[in-house]
């Protein structure tokens, strides 16, 4: 199975029976060799590589992350590595890091993480623990208050769970399930070019599974909104986290009934079928009118070098 960049090495371990253990966290919070990412307004502070062609997470040592006051008790717990230490994250806002006197040097690059995927800067490592940060981060950003009730919620299990203060509602991470599928007729497959998307690129359908919704039934209903194309089999491939901001990104190959296209153009600027050819040709940056696809940062790519008999 091939591996996507972003966010399937998880060299952690995220140790789900302790984390809930109030008093064996702090111990960790404040342990010497523990390890603090900064996130600020979600973005990484990185620090370039070895060989300074790649970057790094720039992680802070616990002295330097009280040095600094940071909120240490609203650290996210990510996991211990093989030596134990424990490997935390702090998100911060812009506002906070140019606030903290004498800072600038600790959070300084802070870099979207899209971006750095796209470039294949960080390690996959590191690209997964980055990613991990970011999607806990952000959920916490909009769980601060309770869904039920909306009182304010305190953040619990080193930021795996959340506990209303007022009517004790519980609320837990949410990861967004999403299927994205190549739809193949056997020789051809089908791509859309979304009005989002930089000019000239295509890639594979997508969306978000709706409740009562099996992987099959979304795949299914989503290709015959956006293109009208009745889809049978659908066969699971890979999966890939998603954090932008908390998906889990369900690859598909969904097998066309039939061949008749007709576009949903509020949805897609455009959607036609591609032959296995001309999709090298696009994975290979040398199509004949420029046409590109999603890079090796996303799971659309893992699908289309598939349907091209690469892995
Ligand atoms: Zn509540």
């Amino acid at each position: 199975m091939p591996t996507p960049t972003l966010g399937t090495t998880q060299i952690l371990d995220r140790a789900g029976a302790r984390r809930s253990d109030d008093a064996w966290l702090s111990t960790q919070r404040t342990g010497e060799a523990s390890r603090f990412m900064i996130l600020v307004d979600l973005k990484p502070v990185i620090a370039p590589g070895p060989e300074r062609t790649t970057s790094e997470i720039r992680w802070l040592s616990t002295r330097e992350v009280q040095a600094l006051a940071l909120p240490v008790d609203d650290a996210l717990f990510l996991g211990l590595d093989t030596d134990g230490r424990a490997h935390f994250a702090i998100s911060i806002t812009d506002h906070l890091a140019r606030a903290t006197p004498g800072a600038v040097q600790y959070f300084r690059p802070a870099v979207d993480l899209r971006t750095l995927a796209m470039q294949g800067a960080l390690t996959s490592e590191d690209q997964s623990l980055a990613g991990q940060a970011r999607a806990l981060g952000q959920w916490h950003e909009n769980a601060r208050c309770c869904g039920k009730c909306g009182s304010a919620t305190r953040l619990k299990d080193g930021g795996w769970r959340r506990k209303c203060w007022a009517c004790g509602t519980e609320w837990f991470p949410r990861t967004d399930p999403v299927v994205i599928m190549l739809v193949t007729d056997g020789d051809r497959c089908i791509l859309a070019h979304e009005h989002r998307y930089v000019a000239n690129m295509y890639s594979t359908l997508a969306g978000f599974i709706e409740h009562g919704e099996d992987i099959e039934h979304a795949v299914r209903r989503e290709v015959g909104e956006e293109t009208g194309i009745r889809v049978g089999k659908v066969e699971y491939h890979a999966s890939q986290p998603w954090p932008f901001p908390h998906s889990l990104m369900i690859g598909c190959i969904a097998h066309a009934e039939t061949t008749d296209l007709q576009v949903d153009t509020t949805e897609l600027a455009d959607a036609r079928w591609f032959s296995r050819e001309e999709v090298r040709a696009m994975l290979e940056s040398r199509h004949p009118d420029g046409l590109t696809a999603p890079g090796r940062h996303a799971i659309a790519n893992i699908l289309l070098r598939h349907f091209v008999g690469e892995s």
